[in-house]
Protein backbone atom coordinates (compact mmCIF):
# COMPACT_ATOMS: atom_id res chain seq x y z
CA UNK A 1 0.00 0.00 0.00
CA UNK A 2 2.66 2.83 1.04
CA UNK A 3 4.67 1.60 -2.41
CA UNK A 4 1.66 2.54 -4.36
CA UNK A 5 0.96 5.35 -2.81
CA UNK A 6 4.73 6.86 -3.41
CA UNK A 7 4.07 5.74 -6.92
CA UNK A 8 0.84 7.69 -7.40
CA UNK A 9 3.11 10.48 -5.36
CA UNK A 10 5.60 10.27 -7.69
CA UNK A 11 2.99 10.55 -10.55
CA UNK A 12 1.61 13.53 -9.39
CA UNK A 13 4.84 15.17 -9.23
CA UNK A 14 6.29 14.07 -12.60
CA UNK A 15 3.32 14.37 -14.90
CA UNK A 16 5.15 16.21 -17.62
CA UNK A 17 7.73 12.55 -18.25
CA UNK A 18 5.68 10.14 -20.67
CA UNK A 19 8.18 7.60 -21.44
CA UNK A 20 10.91 7.86 -23.81
CA UNK A 21 11.53 8.50 -26.89
CA UNK A 22 11.93 5.48 -29.39
CA UNK A 23 15.16 4.54 -31.32
CA UNK A 24 13.68 2.51 -34.36
CA UNK A 25 17.30 1.98 -36.37
CA UNK A 26 20.93 2.76 -36.04
CA UNK A 27 24.02 2.15 -33.81
CA UNK A 28 25.35 3.90 -30.35
CA UNK A 29 28.36 4.72 -32.31
CA UNK A 30 30.76 7.54 -33.89
CA UNK A 31 29.33 7.80 -37.73
CA UNK A 32 25.99 6.54 -36.91
CA UNK A 33 22.40 7.59 -38.35
CA UNK A 34 19.73 7.09 -35.65
CA UNK A 35 16.19 7.14 -37.09
CA UNK A 36 13.69 7.95 -34.02
CA UNK A 37 10.11 7.56 -33.68
CA UNK A 38 8.04 10.48 -32.36
CA UNK A 39 4.58 11.38 -32.39
CA UNK A 40 3.53 13.09 -35.12
CA UNK A 41 2.08 16.50 -33.86
CA UNK A 42 5.72 16.61 -31.91
CA UNK A 43 8.27 19.58 -32.08
CA UNK A 44 11.89 17.91 -31.08
CA UNK A 45 14.86 19.21 -30.39
CA UNK A 46 18.33 18.31 -30.14
CA UNK A 47 21.13 20.07 -27.91
CA UNK A 48 18.09 22.97 -28.09
CA UNK A 49 18.13 22.76 -31.55
CA UNK A 50 14.86 21.93 -33.47
CA UNK A 51 14.95 19.15 -36.11
CA UNK A 52 12.08 17.97 -38.86
CA UNK A 53 9.42 15.59 -37.95
CA UNK A 54 8.24 13.84 -41.54
CA UNK A 55 4.18 13.39 -41.28
CA UNK A 56 4.27 9.93 -40.29
CA UNK A 57 6.80 10.97 -37.24
CA UNK A 58 10.24 10.10 -37.97
CA UNK A 59 13.67 12.12 -37.14
CA UNK A 60 16.88 11.49 -37.90
CA UNK A 61 19.73 12.50 -35.82
CA UNK A 62 23.45 11.57 -35.88
CA UNK A 63 27.15 11.50 -34.78
CA UNK A 64 30.18 13.27 -36.47
CA UNK A 65 33.06 10.71 -36.80
CA UNK A 66 34.85 12.49 -33.44
CA UNK A 67 31.61 13.27 -31.64
CA UNK A 68 32.48 12.57 -27.87
CA UNK A 69 29.31 14.58 -26.22
CA UNK A 70 25.75 13.14 -25.78
CA UNK A 71 23.01 14.21 -27.99
CA UNK A 72 20.33 15.06 -25.48
CA UNK A 73 16.88 15.07 -27.33
CA UNK A 74 13.75 16.49 -25.97
CA UNK A 75 10.70 15.61 -27.92
CA UNK A 76 7.12 18.67 -26.69
CA UNK A 77 3.79 16.73 -27.16
CA UNK A 78 0.71 18.80 -28.26
CA UNK A 79 -0.49 18.61 -24.92
CA UNK A 80 3.02 20.51 -23.71
CA UNK A 81 4.21 17.13 -21.95
CA UNK A 82 8.00 16.11 -22.78
CA UNK A 83 9.88 13.27 -23.35
CA UNK A 84 13.44 13.07 -23.09
CA UNK A 85 16.28 11.02 -24.44
CA UNK A 86 20.34 11.50 -24.14
CA UNK A 87 22.22 9.08 -26.61
CA UNK A 88 25.93 9.57 -26.36
CA UNK A 89 28.10 7.45 -29.39
CA UNK A 90 30.94 4.51 -28.34
CA UNK A 91 33.87 6.18 -29.35
CA UNK A 92 36.02 4.31 -32.75
CA UNK A 93 39.50 3.89 -33.51
CA UNK A 94 40.38 4.89 -36.64
CA UNK A 95 42.96 3.36 -38.85
CA UNK A 96 45.76 5.28 -40.36
CA UNK A 97 46.21 5.11 -44.43
CA UNK A 98 49.48 6.48 -46.60
CA UNK A 99 48.93 7.15 -49.77
CA UNK A 100 52.00 8.06 -52.69
CA UNK A 101 52.31 8.89 -55.88
CA UNK A 102 49.69 11.25 -56.13
CA UNK A 103 50.33 14.19 -58.43
CA UNK A 104 52.14 17.03 -55.93
CA UNK A 105 49.16 19.64 -57.45
CA UNK A 106 46.53 17.79 -55.89
CA UNK A 107 48.53 17.32 -51.95
CA UNK A 108 49.36 21.23 -52.43
CA UNK A 109 47.64 22.77 -54.99
CA UNK A 110 49.36 25.71 -56.35
CA UNK A 111 48.08 28.99 -55.64
CA UNK A 112 45.89 29.64 -58.51
CA UNK A 113 44.01 27.28 -58.01
CA UNK A 114 43.06 28.30 -54.41
CA UNK A 115 40.00 30.43 -55.13
CA UNK A 116 38.65 27.67 -57.65
CA UNK A 117 39.10 25.32 -53.92
CA UNK A 118 37.20 27.89 -51.88
CA UNK A 119 34.39 28.65 -54.22
CA UNK A 120 34.10 24.21 -54.56
CA UNK A 121 34.13 24.48 -50.66
CA UNK A 122 31.15 26.88 -50.53
CA UNK A 123 29.05 25.29 -53.28
CA UNK A 124 29.30 21.91 -51.86
CA UNK A 125 28.42 23.53 -48.16
CA UNK A 126 25.25 24.86 -50.05
CA UNK A 127 24.21 21.63 -51.86
CA UNK A 128 24.53 20.02 -48.33
CA UNK A 129 22.41 22.68 -46.71
CA UNK A 130 18.86 21.69 -47.54
CA UNK A 131 16.61 20.37 -45.03
CA UNK A 132 13.56 19.09 -47.58
CA UNK A 133 10.42 17.38 -46.36
CA UNK A 134 11.25 14.15 -48.87
CA UNK A 135 11.01 11.07 -46.99
CA UNK A 136 13.74 9.08 -48.11
CA UNK A 137 16.10 9.41 -45.35
CA UNK A 138 14.03 7.03 -43.23
CA UNK A 139 14.57 3.93 -45.86
CA UNK A 140 16.54 1.79 -46.23
CA UNK A 141 19.46 2.12 -48.12
CA UNK A 142 21.45 0.17 -50.91
CA UNK A 143 25.14 0.10 -52.14
CA UNK A 144 25.75 2.56 -55.31
CA UNK A 145 27.99 0.16 -56.95
CA UNK A 146 29.77 -3.30 -56.06
CA UNK A 147 33.24 -3.63 -55.91
CA UNK A 148 36.42 -4.02 -53.55
CA UNK A 149 36.68 -1.37 -50.65
CA UNK A 150 40.10 0.39 -50.72
CA UNK A 151 39.20 3.25 -48.36
CA UNK A 152 36.86 3.21 -45.20
CA UNK A 153 35.49 6.11 -43.24
CA UNK A 154 37.73 8.31 -40.59
CA UNK A 155 40.59 6.96 -42.02
CA UNK A 156 43.52 9.22 -40.96
CA UNK A 157 45.35 10.39 -44.29
CA UNK A 158 49.07 11.26 -44.99
CA UNK A 159 49.20 11.89 -48.79
CA UNK A 160 52.60 12.26 -50.51
CA UNK A 161 53.96 11.72 -46.63
CA UNK A 162 51.65 14.78 -45.50
CA UNK A 163 49.46 14.32 -43.32
CA UNK A 164 46.17 15.62 -44.40
CA UNK A 165 42.43 16.04 -43.41
CA UNK A 166 40.39 12.35 -42.13
CA UNK A 167 38.69 10.09 -44.90
CA UNK A 168 35.37 10.90 -44.55
CA UNK A 169 34.08 8.53 -47.49
CA UNK A 170 33.92 4.62 -48.71
CA UNK A 171 36.37 4.28 -51.09
CA UNK A 172 35.29 1.14 -53.96
CA UNK A 173 37.00 0.41 -56.56
CA UNK A 174 35.87 -1.03 -60.29
CA UNK A 175 36.39 -0.62 -63.80
CA UNK A 176 35.73 2.89 -64.98
CA UNK A 177 31.93 3.24 -66.51
CA UNK A 178 30.77 0.98 -64.43
CA UNK A 179 27.24 2.64 -63.56
CA UNK A 180 26.63 4.45 -60.62
CA UNK A 181 23.24 3.78 -59.03
CA UNK A 182 21.07 6.13 -56.35
CA UNK A 183 21.45 4.17 -52.88
CA UNK A 184 17.83 6.03 -52.38
CA UNK A 185 15.57 8.71 -53.79
CA UNK A 186 16.70 12.02 -54.11
CA UNK A 187 16.94 14.91 -55.50
CA UNK A 188 20.34 16.33 -57.63
CA UNK A 189 21.68 19.19 -55.53
CA UNK A 190 24.58 19.57 -57.09
CA UNK A 191 26.11 17.97 -60.60
CA UNK A 192 29.93 20.01 -61.62
CA UNK A 193 33.53 18.87 -61.94
CA UNK A 194 35.28 19.97 -58.76
CA UNK A 195 39.16 20.73 -58.34
CA UNK A 196 39.63 17.99 -55.60
CA UNK A 197 36.63 15.22 -55.64
CA UNK A 198 35.94 15.89 -59.64
CA UNK A 199 32.62 15.44 -61.07
CA UNK A 200 31.00 15.11 -58.36
CA UNK A 201 26.74 14.36 -57.68
CA UNK A 202 25.37 15.76 -54.23
CA UNK A 203 21.78 14.04 -54.35
CA UNK A 204 19.36 15.55 -50.98
CA UNK A 205 17.56 12.70 -49.42
CA UNK A 206 15.49 14.57 -47.08
CA UNK A 207 16.05 16.15 -43.62
CA UNK A 208 19.19 17.07 -43.90
CA UNK A 209 20.65 14.15 -44.86
CA UNK A 210 22.57 13.84 -48.80
CA UNK A 211 24.88 11.26 -50.33
CA UNK A 212 27.96 12.49 -52.44
CA UNK A 213 29.86 10.70 -55.17
CA UNK A 214 33.19 11.70 -55.67
CA UNK A 215 35.34 11.35 -58.93
CA UNK A 216 32.92 10.27 -61.63
CA UNK A 217 34.06 9.89 -65.39
CA UNK A 218 30.73 12.31 -66.01
CA UNK A 219 27.37 12.49 -65.43
CA UNK A 220 24.29 13.72 -67.31
CA UNK A 221 22.45 14.12 -63.96
CA UNK A 222 21.28 17.97 -63.76
CA UNK A 223 20.99 20.12 -60.14
CA UNK A 224 16.99 19.98 -59.34
CA UNK A 225 16.12 16.40 -60.98
CA UNK A 226 14.37 14.35 -59.06
CA UNK A 227 15.81 10.50 -58.88
CA UNK A 228 14.58 7.42 -57.65
CA UNK A 229 16.16 4.67 -55.64
CA UNK A 230 18.58 2.64 -57.98
CA UNK A 231 18.13 5.27 -60.65
CA UNK A 232 21.82 5.29 -62.46
CA UNK A 233 23.29 8.82 -62.03
CA UNK A 234 26.58 8.45 -62.83
CA UNK A 235 29.69 6.15 -63.76
CA UNK A 236 32.76 5.28 -62.35
CA UNK A 237 35.56 7.40 -62.80
CA UNK A 238 38.58 9.05 -61.78
CA UNK A 239 38.83 12.53 -61.83
CA UNK A 240 40.08 15.05 -59.54
CA UNK A 241 42.23 13.41 -56.70
CA UNK A 242 42.33 9.93 -57.20
CA UNK A 243 45.09 6.93 -58.42
CA UNK A 244 42.28 4.93 -60.19
CA UNK A 245 38.72 4.37 -60.90
CA UNK A 246 36.75 4.41 -58.04
CA UNK A 247 33.47 5.95 -56.58
CA UNK A 248 33.92 7.92 -52.82
CA UNK A 249 30.78 7.50 -50.77
CA UNK A 250 30.13 10.03 -48.26
CA UNK A 251 27.09 10.95 -46.39
CA UNK A 252 26.40 13.95 -44.35
CA UNK A 253 23.53 15.02 -41.79
CA UNK A 254 24.15 18.81 -42.66
CA UNK A 255 27.24 19.26 -41.33
CA UNK A 256 27.89 16.01 -39.65
CA UNK A 257 29.99 13.32 -41.56
CA UNK A 258 28.61 9.69 -41.46
CA UNK A 259 29.61 6.27 -41.89
CA UNK A 260 27.96 4.99 -45.15
CA UNK A 261 28.86 1.57 -44.02
CA UNK A 262 26.66 1.79 -40.94
CA UNK A 263 23.78 3.52 -42.93
CA UNK A 264 23.99 0.83 -45.81
CA UNK A 265 24.73 -2.52 -44.01
CA UNK A 266 27.57 -5.07 -45.14
CA UNK A 267 27.91 -4.68 -49.12
CA UNK A 268 26.04 -8.15 -50.84
CA UNK A 269 28.15 -10.07 -53.04
CA UNK A 270 25.61 -10.38 -56.05
ZN1 LIG B 1 38.15 8.53 -51.18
Amino acid sequence: MRIILLYLIALVIAPNTAGSIEVTRGKLLQGSLLLLQVDTSSTVTVNGETIPVSANGKAIVGFHRDETEPLHIIETLKDGSKKELTLKPKLRVYREQRINGLPENMVTPPDKVLKRIVEDRKQVTKARSYSTSINAFEKIFSWPIKGIITGTYGTKRILNGKPRAPHYGIDIAAPKGTPVRAPQAGIIRMAKNLYFTGWTIILDHGHGLSSTFLHLSGTKAKVGQRVQKNQIIGNVGSTGRSTGPHLDWRINLLKKRLDPHLIAGKMSRK
